[in-house]
């Protein structure tokens, strides 16, 4: 029985993780759920799943959650803070941390359960991005194992061998991250002048989170999954393509010198790259639909407007720029995003934000967490003035 800690759990990956938890008892049970603010839903899911902790990482929530455990009769255990967050992702009894906290509000638990040597399923791209190299540091620390939940990185996993080898000892040319396009693929910078976060957020194949939906929408998702691939893989950017698939089927590719190249293909559905990693190496059911290429018919494949969608590109730059660059590029796309689905930002707009703060302020070599959340800080209240200019 592995016990499973899984931060985010009110969320979209949470859920999906649950419900593997749920048809596989047998196998897996959920020892910890943690949210932000969402006490009714945690309290829900601790019912449903009785954890031995629940942690609100607003401690503002802390009594609310206590007195409505107790009211259901519940010995569910409480923590809170990101305090709590990190003591529960380094819990003794807890074999296997799910990092589903949407930004950078999920590094410290997930470097913690790296620290701790954790098997440890990244869903929260962000934490690799602004801090890759203390994310790798802390996992060769702790000697535990990384498996990307992002389903193209997992793609690439499963297309390597052996998981995350030496690329060029594997004699890999290329990876090529498969992107669905988002909702505007299509479009012109003239019809996204106007568009609202409704419409950002109704994404063609895949059901997630706002944050995630609308950096799907900018290409900014495609360009945090090349830095997380960097950092995952080993790949220099040159090494890393990305090509739009607007069916969500193949989801990415691993090109090898002889010309061989090998891709993992299947619905679009979360479960199949979390129960990949929870079973990893084995294999259970996800309870996703079996695909048939004869229905499908045909898949097809284009290039990215890159000229309409700047984030792509601009999470390249950071990339080639190194150290802090990654960092600053995900605090100022992480503030204009919330800035845009509040109302206080247009769509166009976020790419503006993440150029100016990147233009601005000049990355640094990554030397510690005080460092790197110094630079998160800085380039978050840069991305404030930047908006705040705008709206006047
Ligand atoms: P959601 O918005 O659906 O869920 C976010 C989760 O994080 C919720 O449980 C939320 O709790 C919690 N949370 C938010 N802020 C904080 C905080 N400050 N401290 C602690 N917990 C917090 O996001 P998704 O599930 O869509 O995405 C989660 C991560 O996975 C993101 O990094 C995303 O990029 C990545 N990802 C998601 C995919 C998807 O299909 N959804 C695919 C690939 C990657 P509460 O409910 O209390 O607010
Ligand atoms: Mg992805």
């Amino acid at each position: 029985m592995k016990r499973i800690a899984v931060l985010g759990a009110t969320g979209s990956i949470g859920a999906s993780t649950l419900d593997l938890i749920a048809r596989h008892p047998d196998r897996f049970s959920a020892h910890v759920l943690a949210a932000h603010r969402n006490v009714e839903a945690l309290v829900a899911l601790c019912l449903r799943f009785r954890p031995a902790w629940a942690v609100i990482a607003d401690a503002a929530f802390e009594a609310d959650l206590r007195q409505r455990l107790a009211g259901h009769g519940l010995s569910t255990r409480v923590l809170a803070g990101s305090a709590g967050l990190t003591e529960a992702a380094t819990l003794t009894e807890v074999d296997t941390v799910v990092a589903a906290i949407v930004g950078a509000a999920g590094l410290e638990s997930t470097l913690a359960a790296a620290r701790a040597g954790k098997r440890l399923l990244l869903a929260n791209k962000e934490a690799i991005v602004m801090a890759g190299p203390l994310l790798l540091a802390a996992l060769s620390a702790g000697g535990g194992e990384l498996l990307p939940l992002d389903s193209e990185h997992n793609a690439v996993f499963q297309c390597l061998p052996g998981g995350r080898p030496e690329l060029t000892t594997a004699g890999v040319r290329r990876l090529v991250l498969t992107a669905s396009g988002g909702p505007f693929r299509g479009r012109t910078r003239t019809d996204l002048a106007a568009v609202t976060p409704a419409m950002a957020c109704a994404h063609p194949n895949w059901s997630m989170g706002r944050k995630i939906s609308v950096d799907s929408a900018t290409l900014m998702n495609k360009g945090l999954e090349v830095i997380e691939a960097h950092f995952l893989f080993g790949a220099p950017a040159e090494a890393i393509d990305v090509v739009v698939h607007p069916q969500s089927i193949v989801h990415s590719l691993v090109e090898y010198l002889d010309g061989s190249v090998l891709a993992q293909l299947g619905h679009p559905d979360m479960r199949t790259a979390i129960a990949h990693a929870l079973a990893w190496p084995g294999r259970v059911d996800a309870g996703v639909r079996r695909l048939d290429l004869v229905a499908l018919g045909q898949l097809g494949f284009e290039a990215p407007d890159r000229a309409t969608f700047t984030c792509l590109d601009l999470a390249y730059a950071a990339l080639r720029a190194g150290g802090t660059a990654p960092a600053i590029l995900n605090a100022a796309n992480e503030e204009a995003v919330a800035a845009f689905l509040d109302g206080r930002l247009p769509f166009l707009a976020i790419a503006e934000v993440v150029a100016g703060c990147l233009d601005r302020l000049a990355a640094e070599p990554v030397r510690d967490l005080a460092g790197l959340l110094d630079s998160d800080l800085t380039a978050r209240r840069e991305a404030q003035r930047i908006i705040a200019a705008m709206a006047g």
